[in-house]
């Protein structure tokens, strides 16, 4: 009943636009610097391919992007950004306490953007500093070994002969969609995500997404968002995908990951309050490890304890064609190799600060992320593509669950992953791990 009423009302609230400000407020000085810095973000995605990770507001601001790329390099775009976080840091006194998220939110992405052009212009910087500047947030990074127990405990749900990974591997082979399954599959799938996130989270009505199939990339799902409430979601299938991963990639790019949470803070923010800047998603930027972190627990906050394996034995299997028989061992094995999702990163700092060469990487990959060395080899291409960013899914996962199980009941939980969503949220924002 709270809900419906909710939605009504936010319903009437986006009928109405908010009123512009008198042109001489703070808040006016505030919007006038937040279309300079969507201004400049499109800038800056002009000088690297796939900067920009979605970008819905104003074309005329995409325009003034591309003349302000065309004649800055990268080192003044970087002064360019400096200008402007003293221009807000100069108003973030006077714009008030609601006001204070958009400024705080506003220069935590362009101390990012600055990174990243330092990076552009070709200086080294550390994984530890990338991590920091980027993402907001410096992991722990443990030493492979402290991996060992984990190790020895999947060894024990695959016995037998030859290395662990291949066990784990050909065991695992078991369980792939076959190819002219994968459409029925990823949809009952999506349609499942979506159902359990909607008894929650209210969803503008005229949300919608469309799902591709591709190859030759080195992740293995993407949401390009599009806006109007409108996402592409793509799956790679270089490699064959095993039954696990529907749910996962439909709760992650779907429900409740990427896509609400995209369509939420166009909704909330970009139209209802007119907060230009949110309608600009620069990929290097703390949002990214709200958005990696929020759509990977999203699976376990839509599908708690046993229910995925029940949802997929029941739903998912028989679409496949794929047998149950060992369908529970899987799900036990899978939630094992959990534990070693922080081994990732300490092979990615190795590799990024030069401590290891490719090769090493993908052989540390093998072993410790129980893959084959075709897998291994993708991983180790997303890690060199994309860099310090795979540290959002794992700590990211981490950091919502440790705030969002802070909340026993349920509905808190679905509440408060809510607000995380649709609210500008810092990675800081967050309960300490
Ligand atoms: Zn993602």
């Amino acid at each position: 009943m709270m809900r419906m009423m909710t939605a009504g009302l936010l319903m009437a609230a986006a009928a109405c636009a908010p009123a512009p400000p008198p042109a001489s407020s703070p808040l006016a000085a505030l919007d006038s610097a937040a279309r300079d810095y969507v201004a400049l973000q499109l800038a800056i995605g002009e000088k690297e391919e796939g900067y920009i990770d979605a970008y819905y507001g104003p074309p005329e601001l995409k325009e003034r992007g591309k003349q302000i790329a065309a004649s800055r390099d990268v080192r003044q775009l970087g002064s360019d950004v400096d200008a402007l976080a003293a221009r807000i840091q100069s108003l973030s006194g006077s714009v008030g306490q609601p006001l204070a998220a958009r400024t705080r939110f506003i220069q935590a992405n362009l101390n990012a953007a600055r990174t990243r052009l330092r990076m552009m212009a070709g200086e080294k910087v550390s994984f530890q500093d990338e991590a920091r500047n980027l993402f907001g947030v410096a992991p722990e990074l443990k030493p492979l070994t402290a991996y060992d127990p984990v190790l020895a405990q999947v060894d024990r749900l695959v016995p037998g002969d030859g290395p662990l990974w291949q066990r784990v591997d050909s065991f695992q082979n078991r369980f792939v969609i076959p190819t002219e399954r994968l459409k029925p599959v990823f949809d009952a799938a999506i349609a499942e995500c979506r159902s359990r996130t909607l008894r929650h989270i209210a969803l503008p009505k005229e949300e919608r997404f469309d799902l591709g199939f591709v190859t030759g990339k080195s992740w293995s799902g993407y949401n390009y968002y599009q806006g109007n409430y409108a996402s592409r979601i793509e799956i790679n299938t270089d490699l064959p995908i095993r039954i696990s991963r529907a749910v996962d990639l439909g709760c992650h790019e779907g429900y409740p990951g990427h896509h609400a949470l995209n369509v939420l803070v166009e909704q909330r923010l970009v139209r209802e309050r007119g907060w230009t800047e949110f309608s600009v998603y620069p990929l290097y930027s703390p949002q990214s490890l709200i958005a990696e972190g929020s759509a990977n627990y999203g699976i376990d906050l839509a599908f708690p304890g046993p229910e995925k394996l029940a949802f997929e034995t029941r739903i998912l299997y028989p679409l496949a064609g794929l047998p149950t028989a060992d369908a529970a061992r899987y799900d036990q094995l899978l939630d094992a190799m959990k534990d070693l999702q922080g081994a990732r990163l300490t092979i990615a700092a190795d590799l990024l600060d030069g401590r290891i060469t490719d090769a090493q990487a993908i052989s540390l990959t093998q072993k410790y992320q129980l893959v084959s060395e075709a897998r291994a080899r993708q991983t180790v291409d997303f890690t060199k593509q994309y860099r310090s960013y795979v540290l959002n899914y794992g700590l990211g996962q981490d950091m919502v669950r440790r705030d969002v199980e802070a909340y026993p009941a349920p509905i808190a939980r679905w509440k408060r992953f809510e607000q995380i969503i649709s609210q500008p949220t810092l990675p800081s924002d967050l309960k300490p791990l």
